[in-house]
């Protein structure tokens, strides 16, 4: 994709980011790799206000290449591209369910089988860590090992993908499992999967995957 395509591809994930609920105001960002740089949503303007000339184009470094002042959480998305070269595209929300449990400060037990499309049989919570600053991106990196999410502390939810829209699907899958994991918490407990029944899952998604 040229860098224009991508553009409107990270704009347009911002924006359903905010239709789909799971963002609103100010609240969250998202980066997309960029051949060898990063083109990442700007810091502190809601999506209504945005558009694709807005994104801000990174060096690997972290150095603005283009544009103004580049999201606030650049630090975690530098740093999850830079590490996980599987990942092209980076999301951050602050979604109702998996800030709740983030404020709750658990890790996401395997509640229902479709944990295992994040990663594993846990979705794992970071301690708090405040916005913007290297230490929350070392937290997240960490709780992200072989994971496709993970939620921080007392303040959201990331969610990678091989793109965006792998991105937005794990996303959404992610904020499920979090609203399944507090109404069964309500309910005086979920079951939770046992790691047999999670590794049997795991196989028979391999071949769910497979079209044909
Ligand atoms: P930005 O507007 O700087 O992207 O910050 C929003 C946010 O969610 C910080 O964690
Ligand atoms: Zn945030």
């Amino acid at each position: 994709m040229t860098e224009q395509e991508l553009r409107l591809a990270l704009f347009d994930a911002s924006r359903r980011l905010v239709e789909l609920g799971l963002n609103r105001g100010t609240a969250g960002n998202a980066s997309v790799r960029c051949g060898e740089n990063i083109l990442i949503t700007p810091s502190a303007l809601p999506v209504a206000e945005m558009s694709e000339q807005d994104m801000v184009l990174l060096d690997a470094d972290g150095n603005v290449l283009k544009g103004g002042k580049p999201s606030s959480e650049w630090r975690f998305h530098r740093d999850i591209l830079q590490v996980r070269t599987e990942v092209g595209a980076v999301l951050h929300m602050h979604s109702t369910y998996a800030t709740t449990i983030a404020c709750l400060r658990r890790n996401v037990p395997a509640v229902h089988y479709h944990i295992a499309i994040a990663g594993g049989d846990t979705i794992r919570c970071t301690p708090y860590s405040v916005f913007g600053e290297q230490n929350l991106s070392d937290l997240a990196l960490e709780a992200l090992r072989d994971r496709k999410a993970c939620l921080l502390g007392n303040h959201g939810m990331i969610a990678l993908g091989k793109d965006l829209s792998e991105a937005l699907s794990v996303a959404l899958e992610v904020e499920f499992l979090c609203e399944i994991y507090w109404r069964t918490l309500q309910a005086g407990g979920p079951q939770i999967l046992t790691e047999q029944q999670m590794y049997e899952v795991k196989q028979k998604f391999v071949e769910y995957k497979k079209r044909s």
